[in-house]
């Protein structure tokens, strides 16, 4: 039976002051007796109430059906851990604010097993349909807001997303949580590095414990990152699609056995343990990992007007070259067994795109994916450092049938766009996507390399746009012939308070791809890396 104490939550208020204000408290907030909750809607702050001090959150929408999640936090009396065998946890949908209005409900278990989370597959819902959800557990009650995906059958005339990535605790607060849940968005990507897995930090933004290689340590520090209340507010605003990095295991590591000179078998334990706590965390549909091997790519379709497809660019790829060096190319860069994807799933994207017929094709990725020469040298983790996995993305996405691919980008802590051509360092060659590359929440880009990389990317012939020292989210919206994104950027994040603005705002122009009637590149084509600066 529960024994969930419900004496202390965060006292907030609705709206952006409240919310914001809440970002001093850390992650108890002032103590006061349990009262009736606001009614929580659109643009109201979450209340991490009694057990619940790690939020709510909703994720990988259906017409019908979208999974919620929580995870019995905190103990409120005694500040640890939650312990035990196992809690029930009271669940309902409501088509109203208020909460009365109930559509679906049941009970969840939270075991210890599974850290205590729960995901619900609340179904039987209605497409393109705003709802509320609602956790009830020892007498607390949180909330949050989400919303199915529009039928297949469907032709909407609009689809406003998010995407965001890189929220390293120790860098600052997340300021542009509070503005991202403010939002009028139907869904929201998240491109990973959700935690980092170092130690470090200081004050009241410090890592508690050491590197993570535990699933106690990555449990412990998703607990640090989800008490964050802004990252409550953003999570509960809207439901979100959830893919994975490098941190949220360890940094820059490819694959099953290459990652700081690990033992093989260490490594994937340590993966194991990452991926589990990851599951646990995430509002994903996804059942379960049960090693150090987890398929997490998956593909949601928005009616006739966008097909999104979630890759994992991290799990199956090849070891980076030149040990990971900044280098201009190494001598088996180009061996055509290299990977980011994986067969499995390269082939699971191919035929994805072929067989799409919605107006947009987005690929929602974790690193770059344009060329981004670096005075002649390529950042070796990105896909420049698989040139040869790249192009055999290029050429499908080229392919007469695959209709307007755009992709989104996180990692690198800096905004950026540019558009991707079928050879990547020839902006002559035909423009097969554009690329959108947000930045960080929170990570930092070294303040001293800001202006030494905006100057080199702002000169190359296919970027658009960069802005190296801004933190944010990017906003964007689809209709069926226009794509307009919306580089939202905040005055800063040391502080607990920010103010937001758009840095830019980009369209790109729905095209209908005519049958083909000439012969294009031949598949297979290895893009000329030519050296663009030098010194
Ligand atoms: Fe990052
Ligand atoms: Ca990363």
């Amino acid at each position: 039976m529960p024994t969930i104490d419900r004496r202390r939550f965060l006292a907030g208020s609705a709206g952006t002051a409240g919310l914001l204000s809440l970002g001093a408290f850390g992650p108890f907030g002032p103590v006061d007796a349990l009262r009736a909750l606001p009614a929580f809607g659109q643009g109201a702050s979450p209340q991490a109430a009694g057990a619940f001090t790690l939020g709510v959150a909703s994720g990988d929408p259906l017409p019908d059906a979208v999974i919620l999640w929580t995870r019995l936090g905190f103990n409120p009396t005694t500040g640890l851990p939650f312990a035990g065998e196992s809690h029930d946890v009271d669940w309902r949908v409501t088509s109203d604010a208020a909460g009365a209005v109930v559509v679906a409900a049941g009970t969840a278990t939270a075991t210890a097993a599974d850290g205590y989370s729960v995901h619900v597959d609340a179904t039987g819902l209605s497409p393109d349909t705003e709802y509320h959800y609602w956790f009830v557990a020892g007498g607390a009650e949180v909330g949050g807001t989400t919303r199915t995906a529009p039928a297949s059958t469907s032709s909407p005339s609009s689809l406003r997303f998010a995407f965001a990535s890189c929220q390293s605790y120790t860098a600052g607060y997340y300021t542009a949580h509070a503005h991202l849940a403010q939002e009028d968005v139907a869904v929201v990507f998240w491109l990973g590095d959700f935690i980092y897995e170092n130690g470090g930090g200081t004050g009241d933004r410090a890592h508690t414990g050491g590197e993570c290689f535990t699933l106690d340590d990555y449990r412990t520090r998703y607990a640090l990152y989800l008490a964050d209340v802004n990252l409550q507010a953003s999570r509960a605003s809207a439901p979100w699609v959830v893919i994975w990095d490098d941190h949220e295991t360890d940094n820059n590591y490819a694959g099953d056995d290459q990652a700081d000179g690990a033992p093989v078998d260490e490594f994937r334990a340590r993966r194991a343990a990452a991926y589990q706590a990851w599951w646990e965390n995430q509002p994903v549909r996804l059942p379960k990992p049960t090693g150090s091997s987890f398929p997490i790519y998956r593909d949601l379709a928005f009616g006739s007007l966008a097909t999104f497809f979630a890759v994992d660019g991290r799990q199956y790829r090849s070891d980076q070259v030149c040990g990971d060096a900044l280098v201009s190319t190494c001598d088996d860069q180009f061996d055509p067994t290299r990977t980011m994807l994986g067969p499995e799933q390269e082939a699971w994207l191919f035929a994805g795109l072929r067989s799409s017929t919605t107006t947009w094709n987005v690929l929602a990725n974790q690193t770059v994916f344009s060329a981004l020469p670096l005075a002649g040298n390529y950042n070796q983790d990105q896909w420049d450092g698989y040139p040869v996995a790249r192009q055999r993305v290029i050429d499908v996405l080229h392919e007469p049938g695959v209709a307007n691919p755009l992709i989104i980008t996180g990692d690198i802590h800096a905004a950026g766009i540019a558009d991707v051509h079928l050879v990547p360092e020839d902006a002559t060659s035909p423009r097969v996507a554009t690329e959108l590359v947000g930045t960080s929440i929170t990570s930092i880009f070294p303040a001293e390399q800001a202006p030494i990389v905006e100057a080199i990317v702002g000169q190359l012939p296919w970027g658009h746009y960069v802005n190296a020292h801004d933190h944010g989210y990017t906003v964007v919206e689809l209709t069926p012939t226009n794509a307009r994104a919306e580089y939202r950027v905040v005055s800063t994040t040391t502080a607990t308070e920010a103010s937001v603005r758009t840095d830019t705002t980009y369209d790109v122009a729905a095209e209908v791809k005519a049958a083909p009637t000439t012969t294009t590149s031949a598949p297979g084509t290895i893009p000329v890396v030519t050296p663009r600066f030098t010194g």
